[in-house]
Parts: structure tokens; sequence; C-alpha cells
């Protein structure tokens, strides 16, 4: 194409939650191509592959969705829109009325924007009645959001990812590979090594980061709180601690010292398996820094004790001071697009949009009389609880998924498949027939990032605009106003002007949007929650001067292991984790052809001596088997892994890693252990 024949629209990128602003190349209502956004904050002009090559091929792909689909006698046919939502809305209603008002749910999309997850929370909460309502933050960051709201009062990172990047003396960058999940992050973490910061990694793998890194503890998957607790024994006991922010702006410190003083070095060693003098180094290292932020990703929360790793990383970090001031901080780098954003919006089980509780008779209050209804006072159910009660046959009795795939994402596809075919009734809305949806009983046509107006909410909690590119073909719907026209059906008349409209409402009911709309943004505001009045700048680093909780909460974290540990019938123990290439399901890089030239098959990582030991040869087709399936990929043999670990992917349907993950979850946020499970591995 020639330049000038192409229009530009600024939005944002739908893959990880680093937010990259590009302009799309639009010609003839089709997208020709990507450009980065000079200066933008978020990525200053800079693209991963993802972005530049995988973010729009999908979606003038043939086999988008595109008219409402009924399955009957086993087969989808195509229906009128009248026709679908009058039954989902007949359907959910007369589940309810047979089984009670918590027998359905709802799953949210983290891909989706602000104003599609407002809408389909108050579809769950206004239209049905009940909050039995999540997103998938439940299986990525569930256990930031439950940990740092529990022990500083607001689940969020704290700082902004420039801020935590460019002069500052370390980085504790723990269970996170920013070059393949955040690749324009990872590049910043990169720059800010080559300038002289010092970059610990705490990571059971090697990753590409581990180059030129200061420290790499190779620690044992699973092993996070003892880490953090050695952390801060080596601290305590040196006097390493900052005493006057422990004395003015914490909690819970004694206690905590009780404990940790078990945690030495030398029991650290063994339980992490690293070697004790590295972690008093790291220590030393991170305590003695004037700026030193922590960075983790889901090696620290995709555990059955994932919560208490969180929180022992903020122990940490209030104990030497670091929160609450630049440079510093305890930062989870979000996953998907939006998955801070469907949290932010209410799409939790628990909360309303702005994490205002359903319990509070207040909050709940100021809810019914904006909706003009009565709302369920019941915290619902994660989607994790409801997969599990349907699979057992019990409580769950119709979903309604929103572009999300638990079919591929979700751990033990076996589990998940039994759950999706036990209920009475599912419907989906999607861009393509998934997995997931080749399951349900009605299958809506979604509508794409580039097909829409609204905001995500980046890892920053910065909200970025997303503008509609292209116009929707033939009879498509805005996902909220379908979720409006199965309210109105459900007996509560809804309807959205735009989604601009629905931002005003957001910001009218949840404290920490009040001063935000799509004019501010549109007028070039770089804006982060919570920004309470019109004329506030936002707030990019939480917890200045003073925790959102009031007073910080060490938490008395305890290290215990992971729930499934290796043994004689699965000797090796699995990690899980992404790659550059692809984006979670590859719904959308999937459909890139450059990328899936690159890679498009799955592999698992294994150890020189593991795979001497079992007779097998890098590029060997072998079958991985633990106790809920198997499946068959390829090896690759080398020493990224430590011996006794292997590590996959889940991108891919043939070789899902999901197929052999475990489904147990985490106590306090019901998240899954996706990072450890046991396994066995044969040549074929
Ligand atoms: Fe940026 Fe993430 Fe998109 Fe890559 S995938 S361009 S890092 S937002």
């Amino acid at each position: 194409f020639r330049p000038w024949e192409v229009k530009r629209v600024r939005t944002t990128c739908p893959h990880c939650a680093v937010g990259c602003q590009y302009d799309l190349l639009v010609k003839e209502n089709r997208i020709v191509g990507v450009d980065a956004a000079p200066g933008s904050p978020t990525n200053e002009g800079l693209l991963c592959v993802k972005g530049r090559f995988g973010s729009y091929q999908f979606v003038h792909s043939g086999d988008r969705l595109r008219h409402p689909l009924i399955k009957e006698n086993g087969a989808f046919r195509r229906a009128s829109w009248d026709e679908a939502l009058d039954l989902v809305a007949s359907r959910m209603k007369g589940i309810q009325e047979q089984y009670g008002r918590d027998s359905v749910g709802g799953f949210s999309c983290s891909r989706a924007t602000n104003e599609d997850n407002y809408a389909f929370q108050k579809l769950m909460r206004a239209g049905l009645g009940t909050n039995n309502v999540d997103n998938c933050a439940r299986v990525c960051h569930s256990a930031s959001v439950h940990g740092l709201a529990t022990t500083l009062g607001s689940g969020a990172m704290t700082n902004p990812m420039a801020d935590i990047t460019e002069d500052v003396d370390v980085i504790l960058l723990v269970g996170s590979n920013p070059t393949e999940a955040h690749p324009v992050m990872g590049a910043r973490i990169r720059r800010a090594v080559r300038r002289g910061t010092k970059l610990i990694v705490v990571d059971p793998r090697k990753i590409d980061l581990t180059e030129g890194c200061a420290l790499h503890l190779q620690i044992k998957p699973g092993t996070n709180v003892a880490f953090a607790n050695g952390m801060l024994n080596v601290i305590l006991s040196e006097g390493l601690e900052d005493r006057d922010f422990i004395q003015n702006r914490t909690e819970g410190f004694e206690a905590l010292r009780e404990i940790v003083a078990e945690y030495t070095p030398e029991r650290v060693g063994e339980i992490c398996h690293i070697d004790p003098d590295g972690l008093r180094a790291a220590a030393r290292m991170y305590a003695a820094a004037r700026k030193a932020p922590i960075i983790y990703c889901l090696g620290v929360t995709e555990h059955s004790t994932g919560t208490e790793g969180v929180m022992a990383l903020s122990n940490l970090a209030m104990a030497v001071g670091k929160l609450g001031r630049s440079g510093c901080g305890v930062n989870p780098l979000r996953g998907q697009n939006n998955v801070q954003g469907a949290c932010d919006m209410g799409a939790l089980p628990y909360q309303y949009p702005g994490y205002q509780k359903v319990t509070d008779p207040a909050v709940r209050e100021k809810f019914e009389k904006a909706w003009g209804l009565p709302l369920s006072p019941n915290d619902g159910l994660t989607s994790t609880e409801m997969l599990a009660l349907s699979a057992r046959g019990e409580r769950i009795h119709g979903l309604f998924i929103f572009g999300e795939d638990p079919m591929v994402s979700d751990p033990d596809t076996a589990h998940v498949r039994r759950a999706l075919e036990n209920l009475d009734f599912l419907v989906v809305d999607e861009l393509f027939m998934t997995e997931t949806a080749q399951l349900a009983d009605v299958v809506l046509p979604g509508v794409s990032y580039a097909e829409k107006e609204g905001t995500f909410t980046n890892t920053e909690r910065r909200q970025m605009r997303v503008r509609k590119a292209v116009s929707l073909e033939g009879e498509m719907r805005q996902d909220y106003d379908i979720f409006a026209e199965v309210e109105t059906r459900l007996g509560h008349p809804c309807r959205y002007e735009s989604a601009a409209a629905i931002y005003d409402e957001i910001a009218s009911l949840t404290p920490s949007f009040g001063g935000l709309s799509h004019a501010r943004l549109d007028a070039g505001e770089d804006l982060a929650w919570p920004c309470p009045a019109k004329d506030h700048p936002g707030t990019p680093i939480l917890h200045v001067g003073k925790f959102a909780r009031g007073l910080g909460w060490f938490y008395p974290a305890r290290y215990r292991p992971s729930a499934e540990l290796p043994d004689g019938d699965y000797p090796l123990m699995m990690v899980t984790g992404r790659m550059l290439y692809h984006y979670n399901t590859r719904a959308m890089t999937g459909r890139a052809e450059g990328i899936c030239q690159v890679v498009n098959e799955s592999y698992i990582e294994i150890s020189s001596r593991d795979a001497a030991a079992l007779g097998v040869a890098h590029g060997d087709r072998v079958k991985v088997s633990s106790r809920r399936g198997e499946l068959e990929t390829t090896a690759r043999v080398g020493d990224k892994v430590g011996d006794g670990e292997v590590f996959m992917t889940f991108h891919f349907p043939d070789g899902n890693v999901n197929k052999v993950t475990n489904a147990v979850t985490d106590d306090i946020a019901h998240i899954p252990e996706y990072k450890v499970c046991a396994v066995r591995v044969s040549k074929l």
C-alpha cells in the first residue's frame, strides 16, 4: 500500500498488559499494517513480534464467527439474533427457576474492554441476580489481587513501568520471564541492566535475562515463600531492615519476625535447592539499594500457595521500606491486555466495580439505586469453583462464557470438559469456533478490539484508549449491546448509548474511576487510577505516605510444598509458561501466517542429564503423562531447565500442557497450581 492511501487509527495492542500504543493502518475497511506510536509512555515506539505481526490478521480471518449459532441434534445451525438471545434468556431463567438463582454463572473476558466487562458483570448481577461472575485473572493473578489487597490495601501494581526500570539500582525479578511474556517490558529491563542496574533473577529456568544478570537464583518451583522468608532472615539478622518504616507504617511485624527466624539461609538453601551464600548476596544487594523494585509474575502466583507467595514478597518490600516511593514497590506484571481492567470492572465474585464489596450494605444500596433493583447480598463463586462444582454435577447448571477458552487455557482439560459437558446450558460469545465454543448450546459472534471503542487498563493501572478502526460486518453487534439485549430479555431493561456513556456510568459508581472519561483520554491526558475527580491527575505510584489499607500488614507466611510432587510413577516436575511468539490460546497469533512459520507446534524442554537417562535426543517425539492425562510433543534437550524439571507452554491445542496440569487451587484466591505437577516422559 501507499502511505497516503491508509487511514491511521491510534489504539492499544490486544496482547499483553504492557499496553503498547500503535496505529492500525486501514485501507478500504481492512487493516493492512501496524505502526508503533512514537513517544508513547508505555512503549516509547517499540513493539514486539506479537504486536507488530500478530495483532491484525485475525480480525479479517475467514473463520471469524459472523452470525449467532444454535446447536440442534449435535450440530450448529445459523440463527437470528432474536432467536438466539431469546433462547439464552429463557434457558438461563428456566435453570434458575429449577435450581435456584445461583445455579448459573459467567466468565468475563480479560481481553475485552472495560466497558464490555462492566456490561457483562451487570448482566450477571442485575439481569441474573447472581454474583457468580469471574474473569481469567482467577487463573493468573487472582493471588495478586487477594494478596496485595490484604497486605497493602490494593491488589494492583504499585509503580509505573518506566519508574521501575529507569535509574534503579537493583531489580528483583521473581518468577517472571518478561522478554517472552511482556517483551517491551523485557527490553526496558535489558536496557536498565546495560546502564548499570543490578538484576537478580529468581526463576527455576534460565531465561533470556539470566544473561548479564548479577545473580540467578535457580530455585526449585513452588518454593517462593521459603525464598522470601530466607531473604528476610538475612536482612533481619544483619540489621538491614528499615526500622522507621516498620514502626510507623506497618503492623504485624513481631509475629512475622518469629516465623522468619526459622528460615536460615542453610535451611532455605535445602528447600529451594540454591546456594545459601547466593541468598545472602541477594538479600544484601536488595536491602542496601536506594531504589529496588520487586517485579514478579505467574511464577509466584500460580501455585497452591500463590497468595502467600505474593504476601511474602510484600513482607520483604515493607521490611526494607521500599514501598510508596519512586523506583520501588511490588509490581505484578499482569498477563492479558485487560486483566487488570476486568478485575477493576467487577468481573469478580466478591466485588462490584472498583473493588467495592458485594457484602457491604451501603455499597450494595448504591448499586441497587443506580440499577433499579435488589441485588444479591452473597459472595459469588470463582470460575475455578464453578468448574469444579459442575464437574461433580453440583450446583452450577448454566454458564455464559465471554471470550475465554477454558478448554485450552484452564488446567486439567479432562476436568474442564467434564464440567462443561455436565452443564444444562452453555452460551459462548467468541471470535472463533474455539474448543470451548464447540461444546456450547448457543454461540454468539464476538467483536475484536479493532472493531470497538472503549478502554483497556494496562498493568500500571493506566487507562488506554481502544478505537474502532474497521466497521462491523453484516449483522454483527457490539458485545455490550448483546449483554444489554439479554439483560432486557431477563426482565431488566438495559440499553447503552455508547462505550463513552458506559465509561461515564462506571465513573459515577466507582470512586477510583470518578474523574475518568473518554474525553480526558482523547485530550491526551495520561491517567492511572485512582483518579477520583475531574481535575485529579491520576496516581502513578500507590501507597505514598499511607497504605491504601492504612498500615501495611506483615502476613505470617510459612512455606508449604506444592500439592503434587514427583514420585516413582511420575518422577519429573512440570513447569508451565509462555513463549515470545504466541499469545495464550493462540486465537489471535495462530492466525498470523508469519508467526506460525516461525513456530507452530508445542515442545517440552528437558535437561541433558534427564534426556540421556530416558534415551531421548533433541527433536525426538515424546509422550508426557500425568495422573490426569497425556499428550505427545517434541523434546528440546538443553540446560534451560534444571535436572528433574521439564517445561512446556499452553499455547497449542495439540500438545497442550493443560492435558496434564493439576486443577488443585490455593485456599485463598482459588488460583490453580499450573506451575507444578508431576509427570512422566517417555520416548515414542
Ligand atoms: Fe507491546 Fe505486549 Fe503487544 Fe508486545 S504483546 S506489542 S509488548 S502490548
